[in-house]
């Protein structure tokens, strides 16, 4: 999957957790590379949050977004 902003391909996924973030955009999971991440700080303030605890840790499962902080499911 390439980057949502810059549609650069994850090269090389090496070993240990990746620099690239995993987020939800608009109920969709999208992968944010490490160039966009630095060059465009305000891509947090596009994500999508947790209606419960405003967190922007989430993920989709079975097309629902969960929340990793607390576990919502919305
Ligand atoms: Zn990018
Ligand atoms: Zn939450």
């Amino acid at each position: 999957m390439p980057c949502y902003r810059c549609e650069r391909v994850q090269t090389d996924p090496g070993k240990g957790s990746s620099p690239w973030a995993v987020a939800v955009v608009k109920r969709n999971q999208v992968l944010v590379c490490p160039v966009c991440q630095q060059e465009h700080p305000e891509w947090v303030e596009e994500l999508d949050r947790c209606p419960h605890c405003n967190s922007t840790r989430l993920k989709m499962m079975l097309g629902s977004v969960i929340c990793k902080s607390c576990g919502a499911d919305s």
